[in-house]
C-alpha cells in the first residue's frame, strides 16, 4: 500500500475543558511528545508509504509552539515521501502568525465547535468565533466538527435555521421605546449589556458578515442610549447647581429680612 492516514498527539494539554473531555481522566499533561520519537517514527512512515498525511491533534495541537512543528515539517521534507498536514483545533489560539505557517506549509484546519450548543459543551465561544474570522481573512474555509450529544441532539435543526435575523427583532423588541425619560434609558442600558454578552456567549456563526452586521447594531444603540444618558446627567447637574444656588440666595434673603425686622 502506497498511502497512510495517520493522527499524532504531540500533547495532551489544552486550554479549555470541555464538559465532555475524554482528557480529564489522563490529566492535560504538558509534556511533548519527544521529537527523536517522533522522528523515528516519520522514518518509519516514509520508508513504507509514498503519500503521508499527517494529522495533529491533541489536547490542543495549537499549545505546542510553532518551532516544534517548523522542525518536524523539515525533517519531513527532507524525505522522499509526499507528506501532507492537517490540524484539528478549538480554534481559541489561532494567531497570524499561526495562520500564516499553516498557509505557507498547505496545512488543513478543523474546527472543534458545538454551535448554538458551544458555550454549554466547552464555552470560550467568543475566542473560537474570533479564530474562524482570522482563518477567513486568510482564504480559510474551515470546517467543524461537532459533537453530538442528548443535550444537543433535539437542537440540530435550529442549528441551521438560526439566523442573525433572530437577532436583530430580539434587539428591536427589547429596546423598546428609547425616550429622554431617565427610566428607560437606564433599563435600555442593562438590556443592551445583556443582549450583548448573550449575543457573543450563543450566536452561531455561519455567516459572520451576519454577525458583524448584528453586533454593529447592538453597538450602536449602546452608544445612542450613553449619549441620551450623558445629556440627562448634564441636565440633572445643571438642575442641582441651579437649586443649589437658589437655595443659598433664599437662605441670604431670608437672613436679610429678619436683620431688617430686628433693626426695625
Ligand atoms: S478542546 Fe478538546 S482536548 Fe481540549 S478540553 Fe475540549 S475536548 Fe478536551
Amino acid at each position: 500500500m502506497s498511502q497512510i492516514n495517520t493522527l499524532i498527539k504531540p500533547t495532551h494539554n489544552c486550554n479549555l475543558r470541555c464538559n465532555y473531555c475524554f482528557h480529564e481522566k489522563y490529566g492535560y499533561e504538558k509534556k511533548l511528545l519527544d521529537m527523536n520519537k517522533l522522528k523515528k517514527y516519520i522514518d518509519l512512515l516514509s520508508e513504507n508509504y509514498k503519500y503521508i498525511n499527517l494529522v495533529w491533534h491533541g489536547g490542543e495541537a495549537l499549545t505546542v509552539s510553532l518551532d516544534y512543528y517548523e522542525e518536524i515539517y523539515n525533517y519531513c521534507d527532507s524525505k522522499n515521501s509526499k507528506f501532507m498536514f492537517s490540524v484539528q483545533t478549538n480554534g481559541t489560539l489561532l494567531t497570524p502568525k499561526i495562520v500564516n505557517f499553516f498557509n505557507r506549509t498547505n496545512t488543513n484546519i478543523g474546527l472543534s465547535f458545538d454551535g448554538l450548543n458551544n458555550e454549554l459543551m466547552r464555552r470560550h465561544t467568543y475566542e473560537t468565533l474570533e479564530g474562524i474570522k482570522l482563518l477567513q481573512k486568510n482564504n480559510y474555509n474551515p470546517g467543524a466538527i461537532i459533537v453530538i450529544n442528548q443535550n444537543n441532539v433535539k437542537n440540530l435543526i435550529n442549528e441551521v435555521t438560526y439566523s442573525a435575523n433572530d437577532y436583530i427583532n430580539e434587539i428591536d423588541n427589547k429596546i423598546y421605546s428609547i425616550t429622554n425619560v431617565e427610566d428607560n434609558l437606564d433599563k435600555a442600558y442593562i438590556e443592551v449589556n445583556k443582549l450583548k454578552e448573550e449575543f457573543k456567549r450563543n450566536f452561531l456563526c455561519y455567516n459572520l458578515d451576519e454577525y458583524d452586521k448584528s453586533y454593529k447594531k447592538i453597538l450602536l444603540i449602546e452608544g445612542c442610549i450613553i449619549k441620551n444618558k450623558e445629556k440627562i446627567d448634564n441636565i440633572k447637574k445643571n438642575l442641582n447647581s441651579t437649586k443649589k444656588t437658589n437655595k443659598e440666595i433664599l437662605t441670604r434673603v431670608k437672613k436679610l429680612n429678619s436683620q431688617k425686622k430686628t433693626l426695625q
